[in-house]
């Protein structure tokens, strides 16, 4: 319908021109100071091209000091659209370098795109949208565009939401490490609630006191003031580096992290008694590792009726497992005092219970009971966070392939930051 030139099959300069250049400077809307002054069908490669120009008395000024710059150079550049029909629409336009006396050389920012991407607004909008909903492989497929440019497309996304981002207000944040790939590398993910959602606020590298540290520096020290309870795993880098930055705040032992400690525990007793028991207790503990680990009411039915003989069995397993289980009530307790005298009969328990990796466990809940029990205080309840949490362990387990480390915190910012990452979107 618009003008092909050279195949023959096109209309002549004139009217149609002016026509289809007006239709694209509407679907482009304000280019100024250049304007569309060419549409160009290229049939062979299916790409539409879109040449924009620039007034021949456009007067640049610096940015600074509003004085006139002079032009060093023009540059072409070259930035795709959205497709049309199944044509890739192209931009093409000379943007000048140019020079102010006082303060350098710049390179003039047009309208349509940002910094040096070589895709328009639109074309980014679009796509962070299709990423947001895909994984990134699939993202490019569709978008046809490379990897790397889906992954540029990203970062920038990233980038444009956290300079938009103004956390105010924070009260309770929840600190948690996550393992990366297979090896002993670990980074600290820092969620808070914002607007009624779990966010990602922050994600540093490692898991030692320098991990979080970096959270709080960005916070800065008056926000930190205002944080009323952190809750984390018992590492002590974590806790000394709260400690420190947030004078105010409350330690709460993430109750998820403390069920993963004691089942560990019970899995430590039953592989003991797996290697030193008898052979009946051997025969007995064949093939129910998982058993002992999940919840009684999550146990499958396949394994209802074994395992009830198992529980009231006289296995030292069981007896660590009853120990696990009769924990899982703490969280029924109504407040801090009642966790307190819950916490006194179970350690008594614990401790009478003559199973040292239990002990262990125990102990170390004894030693930390102060951010224990403070979960009471504050009403103040994780599970917000552990949903982000198990996401992002999907994430990590979906791509192993994580061999930037750069790249996995800005896929973890792109999909639960809760960014405004809308190139088009109002600052
Ligand atoms: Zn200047």
């Amino acid at each position: 319908m618009w003008g092909v030139r050279g195949r023959g099959i096109g209309y002549s300069a004139g009217m149609r021109d002016t026509a289809v250049n007006a239709h694209y400077q509407q679907i482009l809307g304000d280019t100024s100071p250049w304007s569309v002054s060419e549409v160009r069908l290229d049939v062979e490669h299916l790409v539409n091209e879109v040449r924009l120009t620039v007034r021949p008395d456009t007067i640049w000024a610096c940015p600074k000091c509003q004085n006139r710059m002079h032009i060093k150079e023009w540059r072409t550049r070259r930035w795709r659209h959205m497709d049309t029909c199944q044509f890739k629409t192209v931009l093409e336009a000379s943007v000048p370098l140019v020079e102010c006396s006082e303060h350098g050389a710049q390179t003039v920012q047009v309208p349509w795109a940002e910094g040096s991407s070589r895709f328009t607004l639109f074309f980014e909008q679009f796509a962070v949208q299709v990423l947001e909903a895909c994984p990134t492989a699939r993202a490019s497929e569709l978008l046809k565009i490379t990897w790397d440019e889906a992954d540029g497309i990203k970062q920038r996304a990233v980038r444009r939401g956290l300079a938009r981002r103004h956390v105010t207000g924070l009260k309770y944040v929840c600190v948690d490490e996550k393992a990366v790939g297979r090896g002993q590398d670990y980074m600290t993910v820092v969620t808070g609630v914002i607007g009624g959602d779990p966010r990602v606020l922050y994600v540093g590298d490692g898991r030692d006191e320098a991990a979080l540290n970096g959270f709080w520096e960005w916070m800065g020290l008056e926000a930190c003031a205002g944080i009323k309870a952190v809750s984390m795993d018992m590492s002590q880098s974590y806790q000394n580096s709260t400690r420190r930055y947030c004078p105010n705040a409350d330690l709460i032992f993430d109750p998820f992290h403390m069920m993963k400690m004691l089942n560990r525990a019970v899995d430590e007793v039953r592989r003991r008694e797996m290697s030193i028991g008898t052979g009946s207790e051997r025969d007995a503990l064949k093939q129910t590792r998982q058993m002992w680990l999940w919840g009684e009411e999550n146990l499958p039915d396949r394994h209802a009726a074994r395992f009830e003989v198992l529980k009231k069995s006289s296995l030292k397993t069981a007896r660590a497992w009853r120990l696990k289980e009769l924990w899982r009530t703490f969280r029924a307790c109504i407040d801090v005092d009642d966790a307190h005298a819950f916490f006194l009969k179970w350690y008594k328990l614990a401790m009478q219970s003559k199973l040292e990796p239990l002990k262990k466990v125990a102990r170390s809940f004894k030693a930390h009971l102060a951010g224990v029990v403070t979960i009471f205080k504050h009403g103040f309840c994780n599970s917000l966070a552990e949903g982000v949490n198990s996401r992002i362990q999907l994430l990590l387990q979906k791509s192993c392939g994580y061999r930037n480390r750069q790249r996995l915190k800005t896929d973890i910012l792109f999909h639960f930051g809760g960014l405004n990452m809308d190139p088009l979107a109002a600052q």
